[in-house]
């Protein structure tokens, strides 16, 4: 493990904040360094934005390819003044590790890469990396750099950049993510700002808003934009028993969210097919009138609100902003600054899932659970349109990602990287190859 810690502590130093475009070069520097020294062949890979980092380890006589993807780039660490040791020097408190970004996702990529190291010439497939550098503002050129290295990037499988543990210790698989859309309703009015005495009489925007939001979700969760559930994909029997081993503690959580029950009063099995299989649309922020001390008699010009859809199998982010835009029209409202990106998830029984769990019962001791689609999304749709997809990590349940004093349990980063040494051996038995040999 020294390796890795002595890795992962240079990588943490590295002030790599894609929003803020700090450490991006610094990172890719280190990154190409690193791989080298491992023996990968490894090259900068200019996009539209933040290069992606490319490496790649043949193994002679490997029939199989794992292609493995992360991102160097992390949060802002702000506020730094809730930071209880500064974010950019990781620094080791109570078994804890404890840096910005730590979680999300340098660490998993230290164990991947730590497991490459310890692996040595016994590799037993071919290794391809991709470690790109604007995933924390919405991989805007993920998507184009895919399209122009398919070739370079074929592989039987991919493994994803995230992952972790429950509060009882034990790994999760995770087979997807959601998709979402981020979008800003505006509701225009009068040109300026009026008397609110005349309210009576002159097309309020703020009511307009209202209205138009109110039509979007019922108070018991259910979203009421015409045609939003037509294109959701069943959970099957295999979705089903993921569902009811995942493990999810309802009243610590309402006690860690500080509420007294959930969306429509659900609970139990149908709480859990919520969070993982169902979409919906959340409010991020409501704009407009006056926002200061005491009254103002106002009719203000605009109102606006930001809003996020988390979209499931197989739901259309471009069907969807179309039903959005046709429903707000009826309102006078414009749908304006959308962008987003499609739900991605691999079968659980799929082969490479198998290989996933089996190499954490492996490397834990212990059952994993399966999560069949994260609850939070990420652009994997775009390696998923080329092979299956799984994800596994280091992390664990207070990790504090994106958040003050972010951090991995030290103790964890052994079992992480065997898992990965483990997933390694596993594929090259499991998994069939993606494209057939022609004959
Ligand atoms: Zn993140």
């Amino acid at each position: 493990m020294s390796w890795t810690r002595h890795f992962l502590d240079r990588y943490l130093r590295i002030p790599s904040v894609s929003a803020q475009g700090t450490g991006m070069r610094e990172a890719v520097a280190l990154l190409v360094e690193t791989f080298r020294e491992l023996g990968c062949e490894a090259r900068v890979i200019e996009t539209s934005g933040n290069p992606v980092v490319f490496a790649e380890k043949k193994t002679p006589g490997a029939a199989k390819t794992l292609l493995v993807y992360n991102h160097y780039d992390v949060q802002p660490p702000e506020p730094f003044d809730e930071w209880i040791s500064p974010p950019w020097v990781p620094t080791e408190r109570d078994g804890k590790l404890f840096a910005r970004g730590v979680a999300d996702n340098k660490a998993n990529l230290a164990v991947r890469l730590g497991a490459l190291k310890s692996l040595g010439d016994r590799l037993p497939v071919n290794l391809k990396f991709t470690v790109e550098g604007e995933e924390e503002v919405g991989s805007p050129s993920l998507e184009g750099f895919v399209a122009k290295n398919r070739a370079l990037l074929a592989a039987d499988a991919c493994l994803w950049e995230t992952g972790g543990k429950d509060e009882q210790g034990r790994p999760d698989i995770i087979c997807g993510v959601k998709g979402i859309l981020h979008a800003e309703a505006v509701a225009k009015g009068p040109s300026r700002d009026l008397h609110s005495s005349v309210g009576v009489a002159v097309p309020s925007p703020a009511w307009s808003l209202v209205h138009a939001l109110a039509g979007l979700r019922a108070p018991d969760g259910v979203v009421t934009l015409p045609g939003f559930y037509d294109k959701v994909r069943r959970a099957d029997a295999a979705d089903r028993e993921a569902l009811r081993a995942m493990p999810y503690d309802e009243e610590a959580r309402k006690k860690l969210y500080g509420i007294k029950e959930f969306v429509g009063g659900v609970s139990g099995e149908d709480l859990k097919e919520a969070l993982v299989f169902k979409p919906t649309i959340n409010i991020n922020g409501l704009m407009g009138g006056y926002q200061g001390k005491g009254s103002k008699t106002v009719l203000p010009k605009e109102a606006r609100a930001k809003f996020d859809v988390r979209l499931v199998p197989d739901q259309d982010p471009v069907e969807v902003e179309a039903a959005l835009r046709k429903y707000l029209a009826m309102f006078g409202v414009e749908l304006v600054e959308v962008h987003g990106y499609p739900p991605a998830r691999t079968p659980v029984d799929s082969a490479v899932v198998k290989a996933a769990v089996e190499s954490a019962r492996e490397a834990y001791g212990k059952e994993p659970w399966i999560l069949p689609l994260m609850p939070a999304s990420g652009p994997m749709y775009v390696y998923r349109a080329l092979m299956p997809c799984v994800s596994f990590g280091a992390g664990w349940p207070g990790a504090n990602i994106h958040a003050p004093n972010e951090s991995v349990q030290v103790a964890d980063l052994a079992p992480a990287q065997e898992h990965v040494r483990r997933f390694l051996q596993n594929l090259a038995a499991v998994v069939p190859e993606a494209k057939p040999t022609a004959p």
